[in-house]
């Protein structure tokens, strides 16, 4: 399980990376705000701990700006103020559950285990209506009822297009979405990708999602009733 830690005091940052790689986790880290959106919407993260107190970002506009793109990424945020007011805000921005520092680590732990649990009890759909349903937690793409194997740089094209569905997805960007910023691939390797994953998702159907906007991106049009639910 990969977590994100964004955390701008050193020592905390580091005694919160030795401690919960040591009981397993795969731990990426980001000692600012931006560092810590940039990496949230560029690598799969199953869970963020973030601090709320940063020095550009904060954490309350990291959590706004993961959630406006539709992420359902499950964030644990720690604030060193247990005011009430700062909690309820850090909730309705998103997080899905918060610790006052200092904390004890076996809480910590239990804490992210709880997190993930329920959310994988939940679900995390990102779209469902009766024609598409995306859940980005289980990974599941279903069509008209239809279970769409993906495989997961297909998969990995179909987030990043709904997290901007309706809007135009410039292909530099999708493909650092997809293959990572310091990429290797070339521009026919996405060309590939979007047909093999029309050829999954939209030749059965009379009606195409993901539209092509000549030389610039792509584009997934979303059905009309679709919602789109942050997590
Ligand atoms: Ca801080």
């Amino acid at each position: 399980m990969r977590i994100l830690i964004v955390e701008d005091e050193p020592r905390m940052l580091e005694l919160l990376r030795t401690g919960l790689y040591e009981r397993g986790f795969t731990v990426m880290t980001a000692a600012d705000g931006n560092t810590g959106l940039r990496m949230a919407m560029t690598h799969e993260i199953e869970l963020i701990v973030l601090d709320i107190g940063l020095p550009d970002l904060n954490g309350y506009a990291l959590m706004e700006g993961l959630r406006g793109c539709a992420s359902v990424t499950p964030v644990l945020m720690l604030t060193a103020r247990d005011a009430e007011e700062d909690i309820i805000r850090g909730l309705e921005a998103g997080a899905d559950d918060y610790l006052t520092k200092p904390f004890s680590f076996p809480e910590l732990v239990a804490r992210i285990h709880s997190i993930t649990r329920r959310k994988r009890e939940e679900g995390g759909c990102a779209v469902k209506d009766s024609e598409l349903e995306i859940d980005l937690v289980r990974r599941v793409v279903t069509r008209s009822g239809n279970g769409i194997d993906l495989t997961r740089l297909e998969f990995r094209l179909l987030q990043c297009l709904v997290r901007r569905a309706g809007q135009c997805v410039p292909r530099q960007d999708v493909m650092e979405f997809v293959w990572g910023a310091d990429h290797a691939v070339g521009p026919t390797a996405l060309d590939v990708l979007v047909n093999s994953l029309r050829a999954k998702l939209d030749a059965p159907y009379s009606r195409k999602l993901i539209g092509t906007l000549r030389g610039s991106g792509y584009t997934l049009r979303l059905p009309a009733a679709a919602s789109r639910r942050k997590s």
